[in-house]
Protein backbone atom coordinates (compact mmCIF):
# COMPACT_ATOMS: atom_id res chain seq x y z
CA UNK A 1 0.00 0.00 0.00
CA UNK A 2 1.31 3.36 -1.10
CA UNK A 3 1.15 5.88 1.44
CA UNK A 4 0.35 9.73 0.38
CA UNK A 5 3.66 10.94 1.12
CA UNK A 6 5.01 8.38 -1.32
CA UNK A 7 2.90 9.68 -3.96
CA UNK A 8 3.90 13.03 -3.16
CA UNK A 9 7.63 12.86 -2.99
CA UNK A 10 7.95 10.30 -5.50
CA UNK A 11 10.64 10.94 -8.00
CA UNK A 12 11.86 13.82 -5.84
CA UNK A 13 13.50 11.64 -2.49
CA UNK A 14 13.51 8.08 -1.88
CA UNK A 15 10.36 7.05 0.57
CA UNK A 16 10.40 7.32 4.12
CA UNK A 17 10.05 3.81 5.74
CA UNK A 18 7.20 4.25 7.12
CA UNK A 19 5.18 2.34 10.28
CA UNK A 20 2.27 0.12 8.99
CA UNK A 21 -0.18 -0.47 12.23
CA UNK A 22 -1.89 -2.97 10.19
CA UNK A 23 1.01 -5.25 10.04
CA UNK A 24 1.12 -5.32 13.85
CA UNK A 25 -1.25 -7.98 13.35
CA UNK A 26 -1.04 -11.69 13.45
CA UNK A 27 2.54 -11.30 14.79
CA UNK A 28 3.47 -12.39 18.62
CA UNK A 29 4.05 -9.58 21.44
CA UNK A 30 7.88 -10.32 21.45
CA UNK A 31 8.25 -9.81 17.66
CA UNK A 32 5.90 -7.35 17.43
CA UNK A 33 7.75 -5.23 20.55
CA UNK A 34 11.02 -5.61 18.61
CA UNK A 35 9.55 -4.69 15.13
CA UNK A 36 7.81 -1.37 16.46
CA UNK A 37 11.31 -0.32 18.33
CA UNK A 38 12.87 -0.93 15.53
CA UNK A 39 10.27 0.76 13.06
CA UNK A 40 9.61 3.48 15.65
CA UNK A 41 13.54 4.68 15.14
CA UNK A 42 12.62 5.19 11.59
CA UNK A 43 9.34 6.69 12.31
CA UNK A 44 8.34 10.25 10.73
CA UNK A 45 7.35 12.30 13.70
CA UNK A 46 6.74 15.46 11.72
CA UNK A 47 3.23 15.32 10.61
CA UNK A 48 1.21 17.39 8.20
CA UNK A 49 -1.79 17.62 9.74
CA UNK A 50 -3.64 19.29 6.78
CA UNK A 51 -3.26 15.51 4.79
CA UNK A 52 -5.02 12.38 5.25
CA UNK A 53 -6.96 14.22 8.09
CA UNK A 54 -8.87 11.17 10.41
CA UNK A 55 -6.29 8.57 9.62
CA UNK A 56 -3.93 6.78 11.82
CA UNK A 57 -0.95 8.29 11.08
CA UNK A 58 -2.63 11.58 11.01
CA UNK A 59 -3.95 10.94 14.97
CA UNK A 60 -0.49 9.76 15.85
CA UNK A 61 0.41 13.63 15.10
CA UNK A 62 -1.96 15.36 16.31
CA UNK A 63 -1.35 12.88 19.59
CA UNK A 64 2.34 14.04 19.01
CA UNK A 65 1.60 17.73 19.05
CA UNK A 66 -1.10 17.68 22.03
CA UNK A 67 2.11 15.90 24.22
CA UNK A 68 4.43 18.58 23.10
CA UNK A 69 2.64 21.16 23.74
CA UNK A 70 1.26 19.98 27.04
CA UNK A 71 4.78 19.08 28.31
CA UNK A 72 6.02 22.90 27.13
CA UNK A 73 3.16 24.15 29.05
CA UNK A 74 3.99 22.49 32.45
CA UNK A 75 7.79 23.03 31.65
CA UNK A 76 6.96 26.73 31.32
CA UNK A 77 5.56 27.90 33.97
CA UNK A 78 7.65 25.57 36.50
CA UNK A 79 11.08 27.09 35.35
CA UNK A 80 12.64 29.39 38.48
CA UNK A 81 13.69 33.01 37.02
CA UNK A 82 16.92 34.09 36.27
CA UNK A 83 18.95 35.78 39.10
CA UNK A 84 20.10 39.34 38.41
CA UNK A 85 20.94 42.40 39.51
CA UNK A 86 20.68 42.84 43.28
CA UNK A 87 21.86 44.69 45.49
CA UNK A 88 23.36 43.21 48.63
CA UNK A 89 21.41 43.72 52.05
CA UNK A 90 22.65 46.84 54.11
CA UNK A 91 21.57 46.72 57.95
CA UNK A 92 20.19 50.41 58.69
CA UNK A 93 23.38 51.38 60.59
CA UNK A 94 26.18 51.46 57.91
CA UNK A 95 22.91 52.94 55.93
CA UNK A 96 22.86 55.97 58.10
CA UNK A 97 26.78 56.15 58.03
CA UNK A 98 27.01 56.31 54.42
CA UNK A 99 24.67 59.05 54.29
CA UNK A 100 26.45 61.33 56.36
CA UNK A 101 29.94 60.96 54.69
CA UNK A 102 28.11 60.57 51.34
CA UNK A 103 28.14 63.70 49.27
CA UNK A 104 24.55 65.02 48.62
CA UNK A 105 23.33 68.26 47.87
CA UNK A 106 23.22 70.51 50.67
CA UNK A 107 19.95 72.42 49.95
CA UNK A 108 18.38 69.48 50.10
CA UNK A 109 19.15 68.55 53.64
CA UNK A 110 22.34 66.27 53.18
CA UNK A 111 24.60 66.51 56.44
CA UNK A 112 28.14 66.84 54.49
CA UNK A 113 30.00 65.25 57.31
CA UNK A 114 29.77 63.27 60.77
CA UNK A 115 31.19 64.88 63.69
CA UNK A 116 33.51 63.31 65.84
CA UNK A 117 34.52 64.36 69.21
CA UNK A 118 38.26 64.02 70.48
CA UNK A 119 38.87 60.71 71.56
CA UNK A 120 40.75 60.72 74.93
CA UNK A 121 44.11 60.62 72.78
CA UNK A 122 43.69 64.10 71.44
CA UNK A 123 45.15 66.38 74.17
CA UNK A 124 44.93 69.91 74.84
CA UNK A 125 47.92 72.49 74.18
CA UNK A 126 49.15 75.23 76.67
CA UNK A 127 49.29 77.49 73.77
CA UNK A 128 49.08 77.43 70.11
CA UNK A 129 52.42 77.18 68.52
CA UNK A 130 53.48 80.56 66.79
CA UNK A 131 54.86 80.78 63.25
CA UNK A 132 58.94 81.18 63.47
CA UNK A 133 58.51 83.91 61.06
CA UNK A 134 56.16 86.53 59.58
CA UNK A 135 56.60 88.39 56.53
CA UNK A 136 54.77 91.19 55.82
CA UNK A 137 54.32 94.08 53.47
CA UNK A 138 53.29 97.49 54.66
CA UNK A 139 52.31 100.47 53.29
CA UNK A 140 53.42 104.21 55.08
CA UNK A 141 50.25 106.19 55.59
CA UNK A 142 49.28 109.07 57.41
CA UNK A 143 51.13 107.73 60.78
CA UNK A 144 54.43 108.11 58.35
CA UNK A 145 56.86 105.39 58.56
CA UNK A 146 57.21 104.55 62.36
CA UNK A 147 53.10 104.73 62.23
CA UNK A 148 53.57 101.93 59.75
CA UNK A 149 55.89 99.69 61.58
CA UNK A 150 54.22 99.66 64.60
CA UNK A 151 51.44 98.44 63.06
CA UNK A 152 53.25 95.47 61.71
CA UNK A 153 54.30 94.85 64.94
CA UNK A 154 57.71 96.00 65.19
CA UNK A 155 58.49 96.80 69.40
CA UNK A 156 59.55 99.83 71.01
CA UNK A 157 63.10 99.10 71.24
CA UNK A 158 63.90 97.65 67.80
CA UNK A 159 62.20 100.93 66.50
CA UNK A 160 64.31 103.23 68.38
CA UNK A 161 67.58 101.46 67.86
CA UNK A 162 66.16 101.63 63.86
CA UNK A 163 65.41 105.26 64.46
CA UNK A 164 69.08 106.04 65.39
CA UNK A 165 70.68 104.71 63.27
CA UNK A 166 68.73 105.85 59.78
CA UNK A 167 68.61 109.69 61.16
CA UNK A 168 72.48 109.81 59.40
CA UNK A 169 71.05 107.95 56.00
CA UNK A 170 67.47 109.02 55.46
CA UNK A 171 64.70 111.30 57.14
CA UNK A 172 62.11 109.09 58.19
CA UNK A 173 59.50 111.66 58.23
CA UNK A 174 60.68 112.38 54.48
CA UNK A 175 59.39 108.82 53.10
CA UNK A 176 56.21 109.50 50.88
CA UNK A 177 53.20 108.05 51.69
CA UNK A 178 52.09 104.77 49.91
CA UNK A 179 56.02 103.51 50.01
CA UNK A 180 55.75 99.91 50.66
CA UNK A 181 57.70 98.62 53.47
CA UNK A 182 58.79 94.83 53.75
CA UNK A 183 59.43 93.75 57.45
CA UNK A 184 60.47 90.46 58.57
CA UNK A 185 59.64 89.74 61.99
CA UNK A 186 61.64 86.87 63.42
CA UNK A 187 61.01 84.12 66.80
CA UNK A 188 59.78 85.20 70.00
CA UNK A 189 60.33 83.95 73.39
CA UNK A 190 56.90 84.67 74.60
CA UNK A 191 53.99 85.92 73.76
CA UNK A 192 54.28 89.42 75.66
CA UNK A 193 57.13 90.17 73.57
CA UNK A 194 57.16 91.99 70.42
CA UNK A 195 58.54 89.99 67.32
CA UNK A 196 62.00 91.17 67.20
CA UNK A 197 62.98 92.88 63.43
CA UNK A 198 64.79 90.55 61.32
CA UNK A 199 64.64 92.50 58.21
CA UNK A 200 63.74 96.05 56.86
CA UNK A 201 63.33 97.33 53.46
CA UNK A 202 61.93 100.66 52.17
CA UNK A 203 62.48 103.65 49.77
CA UNK A 204 63.61 106.11 52.13
CA UNK A 205 63.43 108.98 48.95
CA UNK A 206 63.85 109.02 45.79
CA UNK A 207 67.47 107.97 45.14
CA UNK A 208 67.72 105.99 48.45
CA UNK A 209 66.36 102.52 49.91
CA UNK A 210 67.11 101.53 53.30
CA UNK A 211 67.78 98.00 54.45
CA UNK A 212 68.02 97.03 57.86
CA UNK A 213 68.91 93.63 58.93
CA UNK A 214 70.13 91.72 62.21
CA UNK A 215 73.23 91.09 62.64
CA UNK A 216 74.95 87.72 64.35
CA UNK A 217 75.25 89.39 67.72
CA UNK A 218 71.52 90.56 67.59
CA UNK A 219 72.28 94.11 66.55
CA UNK A 220 70.02 96.08 64.06
CA UNK A 221 72.38 96.82 60.45
CA UNK A 222 71.34 99.93 59.06
CA UNK A 223 72.81 100.10 55.10
CA UNK A 224 71.56 102.75 52.51
CA UNK A 225 71.08 101.18 48.87
CA UNK A 226 72.05 104.59 46.37
CA UNK A 227 69.41 104.11 43.70
CA UNK A 228 70.73 105.23 39.83
CA UNK A 229 69.10 108.58 38.42
CA UNK A 230 69.18 109.74 35.22
CA UNK A 231 69.00 113.37 35.41
CA UNK A 232 68.64 114.47 31.92
CA UNK A 233 65.84 117.19 31.63
CA UNK A 234 62.79 116.68 29.39
CA UNK A 235 62.48 118.78 26.47
CA UNK A 236 58.81 119.35 24.66
CA UNK A 237 57.93 120.62 21.90
CA UNK A 238 54.86 121.24 19.98
CA UNK A 239 52.22 123.02 18.27
CA UNK A 240 50.24 126.24 20.26
CA UNK A 241 46.20 125.47 18.41
CA UNK A 242 43.53 126.32 19.70
CA UNK A 243 45.40 126.74 23.55
CA UNK A 244 49.33 127.72 24.72
CA UNK A 245 47.94 126.12 28.29
CA UNK A 246 46.09 123.04 26.77
CA UNK A 247 48.78 122.05 24.04
CA UNK A 248 51.68 122.33 26.80
CA UNK A 249 49.33 120.37 29.84
CA UNK A 250 48.28 117.30 26.59
CA UNK A 251 51.97 117.01 26.13
CA UNK A 252 52.09 115.86 29.60
CA UNK A 253 53.71 119.00 31.21
CA UNK A 254 52.31 119.10 34.88
CA UNK A 255 50.39 122.81 35.58
CA UNK A 256 52.84 124.30 37.42
CA UNK A 257 55.07 124.08 34.63
CA UNK A 258 52.68 125.36 32.24
CA UNK A 259 51.71 128.42 34.59
CA UNK A 260 55.67 129.29 34.91
CA UNK A 261 56.03 129.11 30.96
CA UNK A 262 53.12 131.22 30.45
CA UNK A 263 54.25 133.06 33.06
CA UNK A 264 57.72 133.72 32.02
CA UNK A 265 56.72 134.39 28.24
CA UNK A 266 54.60 136.91 29.71
CA UNK A 267 57.65 138.99 30.01
CA UNK A 268 58.61 138.68 26.64
CA UNK A 269 55.08 139.23 24.85
CA UNK A 270 51.73 139.11 25.23
CA UNK A 271 50.56 135.58 25.17
CA UNK A 272 47.15 135.87 23.82
CA UNK A 273 48.41 138.53 20.88
CA UNK A 274 51.21 137.61 19.78
CA UNK A 275 51.10 133.84 19.92
CA UNK A 276 50.02 132.48 17.03
CA UNK A 277 48.07 128.83 16.43
CA UNK A 278 51.35 127.33 13.92
CA UNK A 279 53.88 128.47 16.43
CA UNK A 280 55.76 125.65 18.41
CA UNK A 281 56.24 125.71 22.19
CA UNK A 282 59.28 124.49 23.23
CA UNK A 283 59.85 123.62 27.64
CA UNK A 284 62.46 121.81 29.26
CA UNK A 285 61.87 120.50 32.77
CA UNK A 286 64.19 119.12 35.11
CA UNK A 287 63.28 115.18 35.11
CA UNK A 288 65.09 112.26 37.33
CA UNK A 289 64.29 108.96 36.33
CA UNK A 290 65.25 106.16 38.72
CA UNK A 291 66.85 103.30 37.17
CA UNK A 292 63.85 101.75 39.41
CA UNK A 293 61.43 103.06 36.52
CA UNK A 294 60.04 105.96 38.51
CA UNK A 295 59.67 109.93 36.83
CA UNK A 296 59.50 113.25 38.81
CA UNK A 297 59.36 116.34 37.18
CA UNK A 298 60.78 119.32 38.53
CA UNK A 299 60.99 122.74 37.79
CA UNK A 300 60.69 124.71 34.52
CA UNK A 301 64.60 125.15 33.12
CA UNK A 302 63.44 126.67 29.65
CA UNK A 303 60.80 128.75 28.08
CA UNK A 304 60.96 128.64 24.43
CA UNK A 305 58.93 129.80 21.38
CA UNK A 306 58.97 129.38 18.10
CA UNK A 307 56.91 131.50 15.90
CA UNK A 308 59.45 131.88 12.63
CA UNK A 309 60.08 136.28 13.32
CA UNK A 310 61.32 136.22 16.75
CA UNK A 311 61.38 133.37 18.97
CA UNK A 312 62.11 133.22 22.10
CA UNK A 313 64.84 131.83 24.02
CA UNK A 314 64.22 132.10 27.74
CA UNK A 315 66.46 130.23 30.38
CA UNK A 316 66.43 130.50 34.02
CA UNK A 317 69.81 131.10 35.55
CA UNK A 318 71.14 132.30 38.87
CA UNK A 319 70.43 131.57 42.78
CA UNK A 320 67.39 133.62 42.43
CA UNK A 321 66.02 131.20 39.73
CA UNK A 322 65.29 134.52 36.95
CA UNK A 323 64.91 133.86 33.53
CA UNK A 324 67.33 135.34 30.99
CA UNK A 325 67.35 135.63 27.34
CA UNK A 326 69.72 134.03 25.35
CA UNK A 327 71.68 137.18 25.18
CA UNK A 328 71.79 137.21 28.63
CA UNK A 329 70.06 139.98 29.47
CA UNK A 330 67.13 139.51 32.08
CA UNK A 331 63.43 138.84 31.09
CA UNK A 332 62.14 140.33 34.19
CA UNK A 333 62.41 143.80 33.31
CA UNK A 334 60.08 146.80 32.81
CA UNK A 335 56.56 146.03 33.05
CA UNK A 336 54.36 142.72 32.26
CA UNK A 337 52.96 142.51 28.95
CA UNK A 338 49.51 140.88 30.59
CA UNK A 339 49.13 141.80 33.86
CA UNK A 340 45.93 139.35 34.22
CA UNK A 341 46.74 135.83 33.97
CA UNK A 342 44.95 134.18 31.41
CA UNK A 343 43.27 137.16 29.69
CA UNK A 344 42.68 138.67 26.27
CA UNK A 345 43.49 142.62 25.40
CA UNK A 346 39.98 143.17 24.37
CA UNK A 347 40.60 147.32 23.63
CA UNK A 348 44.01 148.86 22.78
CA UNK A 349 45.11 152.26 23.16
CA UNK A 350 44.12 155.43 21.13
CA UNK A 351 41.09 157.00 19.97
CA UNK A 352 37.79 154.85 20.19
CA UNK A 353 34.30 155.52 20.62
CA UNK A 354 33.36 154.96 24.44
CA UNK A 355 30.54 152.36 24.66
CA UNK A 356 29.56 154.28 28.16
CA UNK A 357 29.94 157.74 27.55
CA UNK A 358 28.86 157.76 23.94
CA UNK A 359 31.33 159.73 22.11
CA UNK A 360 34.98 159.23 20.83
CA UNK A 361 37.54 160.29 23.13
CA UNK A 362 40.87 159.28 23.59
CA UNK A 363 41.34 155.25 25.78
CA UNK A 364 44.49 155.94 27.91
CA UNK A 365 45.02 152.67 28.40
CA UNK A 366 44.21 149.15 27.19
CA UNK A 367 41.16 146.85 28.33
CA UNK A 368 41.92 142.81 29.15
CA UNK A 369 38.84 140.59 28.92
CA UNK A 370 38.45 138.06 31.91
CA UNK A 371 35.93 136.53 34.42
CA UNK A 372 35.03 138.60 37.33
CA UNK A 373 37.07 137.22 40.49
CA UNK A 374 40.34 137.02 38.19
CA UNK A 375 43.37 137.71 39.84
CA UNK A 376 44.87 141.14 38.79
CA UNK A 377 48.80 141.48 38.96
CA UNK A 378 51.19 144.39 39.65
CA UNK A 379 53.14 144.35 35.91
CA UNK A 380 56.73 145.28 37.82
CA UNK A 381 57.05 146.24 41.21
CA UNK A 382 56.49 149.03 43.04
CA UNK A 383 54.35 150.96 46.15
CA UNK A 384 51.19 151.10 46.50
CA UNK A 385 50.26 155.17 45.81
CA UNK A 386 46.29 154.89 45.61
CA UNK A 387 43.74 152.02 46.41
CA UNK A 388 40.35 152.96 46.71
CA UNK A 389 37.14 154.11 44.51
CA UNK A 390 38.03 156.35 41.70
CA UNK A 391 34.52 157.67 40.40
CA UNK A 392 34.62 156.26 36.69
CA UNK A 393 37.65 154.04 37.61
CA UNK A 394 35.70 152.32 39.83
CA UNK A 395 37.49 150.15 42.81
CA UNK A 396 41.33 151.46 41.34
CA UNK A 397 44.89 150.73 42.08
CA UNK A 398 47.77 152.72 40.97
CA UNK A 399 51.34 151.47 41.87
CA UNK A 400 54.33 153.82 41.65
CA UNK A 401 57.50 151.69 39.78
CA UNK A 402 60.03 154.94 40.27
CA UNK A 403 62.04 156.54 37.61
CA UNK A 404 58.57 158.53 36.52
CA UNK A 405 56.41 155.46 36.02
CA UNK A 406 53.12 154.48 37.29
CA UNK A 407 50.63 151.79 36.47
CA UNK A 408 46.62 152.15 37.41
CA UNK A 409 44.41 149.01 37.07
CA UNK A 410 40.83 149.92 37.31
CA UNK A 411 37.30 148.70 37.56
CA UNK A 412 38.62 146.16 40.40
CA UNK A 413 35.75 143.77 42.05
CA UNK A 414 38.10 143.74 45.10
CA UNK A 415 40.73 145.49 45.94
CA UNK A 416 43.95 143.59 47.43
CA UNK A 417 45.95 145.65 48.64
CA UNK A 418 46.53 149.24 50.86
CA UNK A 419 48.01 152.43 50.14
CA UNK A 420 52.11 152.63 51.17
CA UNK A 421 52.13 148.77 50.02
CA UNK A 422 55.13 147.47 48.75
CA UNK A 423 53.84 145.03 45.51
CA UNK A 424 56.22 142.61 43.84
CA UNK A 425 56.30 141.84 40.35
CA UNK A 426 53.51 139.48 39.40
CA UNK A 427 51.99 139.76 42.94
CA UNK A 428 48.32 139.63 43.04
CA UNK A 429 47.00 143.41 43.98
CA UNK A 430 43.05 142.68 43.24
CA UNK A 431 40.00 141.16 41.13
CA UNK A 432 38.82 141.30 37.72
CA UNK A 433 35.25 143.18 38.11
CA UNK A 434 33.34 146.17 36.71
CA UNK A 435 32.63 148.50 38.91
CA UNK A 436 32.74 152.49 37.77
CA UNK A 437 32.18 153.59 33.81
CA UNK A 438 32.23 149.48 32.74
CA UNK A 439 30.14 147.47 30.38
CA UNK A 440 31.35 144.27 31.51
CA UNK A 441 34.21 142.46 33.84
CA UNK A 442 37.34 143.19 32.69
CA UNK A 443 40.94 144.85 33.13
CA UNK A 444 41.42 148.57 32.13
CA UNK A 445 45.19 149.26 32.98
CA UNK A 446 47.32 152.68 32.00
CA UNK A 447 50.60 153.11 31.96
CA UNK A 448 52.14 156.75 33.13
CA UNK A 449 55.07 157.80 32.36
CA UNK A 450 56.74 160.98 33.52
CA UNK A 451 52.89 162.49 34.07
CA UNK A 452 51.57 161.09 30.72
CA UNK A 453 49.70 157.88 29.07
CA UNK A 454 51.92 155.91 27.02
CA UNK A 455 50.42 153.07 25.61
CA UNK A 456 51.64 149.85 27.42
CA UNK A 457 53.18 148.04 24.81
CA UNK A 458 55.28 150.19 23.83
CA UNK A 459 57.00 150.54 26.63
CA UNK A 460 59.77 148.82 26.52
CA UNK A 461 62.30 149.60 28.80
CA UNK A 462 62.63 151.57 32.48
CA UNK A 463 65.15 150.97 34.52
CA UNK A 464 67.91 148.39 34.12
CA UNK A 465 67.56 145.32 33.52
CA UNK A 466 69.68 142.69 34.67
CA UNK A 467 72.59 141.69 32.24
CA UNK A 468 74.46 138.30 32.21
CA UNK A 469 78.61 139.25 31.42
CA UNK A 470 81.45 137.61 30.85
CA UNK A 471 82.71 134.36 32.49
CA UNK A 472 78.95 133.89 33.70
CA UNK A 473 77.47 134.70 30.18
CA UNK A 474 79.93 132.10 28.37
CA UNK A 475 78.58 129.29 31.20
CA UNK A 476 74.72 130.61 30.68
CA UNK A 477 75.24 130.36 26.61
CA UNK A 478 77.06 126.82 27.00
CA UNK A 479 74.11 125.79 29.48
CA UNK A 480 71.60 126.76 26.71
CA UNK A 481 72.82 125.17 24.15
CA UNK A 482 73.44 121.85 25.95
CA UNK A 483 69.42 121.91 27.43
CA UNK A 484 68.42 122.33 23.65
CA UNK A 485 70.47 119.49 22.42
CA UNK A 486 68.50 117.38 24.27
CA UNK A 487 66.20 115.64 21.74
CA UNK A 488 62.68 116.44 22.06
CA UNK A 489 60.24 113.92 23.35
CA UNK A 490 56.99 115.08 22.02
ZN1 LIG B 1 39.60 150.86 29.22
Amino acid sequence: MATIADTALAGRAPAAPRFDFSRLAGLDAAQRLKRSALQFADADIVVDLGDSIGSGHWWRGLATLGALTAAALALGTSLPTLPGAVPPAQPEALRAESRAIGIGPLALGSPSARRAPPTPLARRLAEAPERPRVELSANVGSGGLEGALRRAGVGREDLDRLFAQLSGIANPRGVKPGTGVTIVLGRRETKAVPRPLEFLSFRANFETKVEARRGAEGQLVVKPIAIKIDNTPLRVTGVVGASLERSARAAGLPASVVQEYVRQLGYALDVHRDVGKRDRFEIIVAHRRAETGETEMGRLLYAGLLNGRSNISLMRWGDKGEFFWQTGEAVRKGLMKTPVAGARQTSGFGMRFHPVLGYSRMHKGVDFGAPRGTPILASSGGKVVFAGWGGGYGNVVVLDHGKGIRTRYAHMHRIGVKNGQQVGQGQSIGQVGSTGLSTGPHLHYEVWANGTAVDPRSVKFFGGAQQLGGRDLARFKGEMSRLKAIPASD
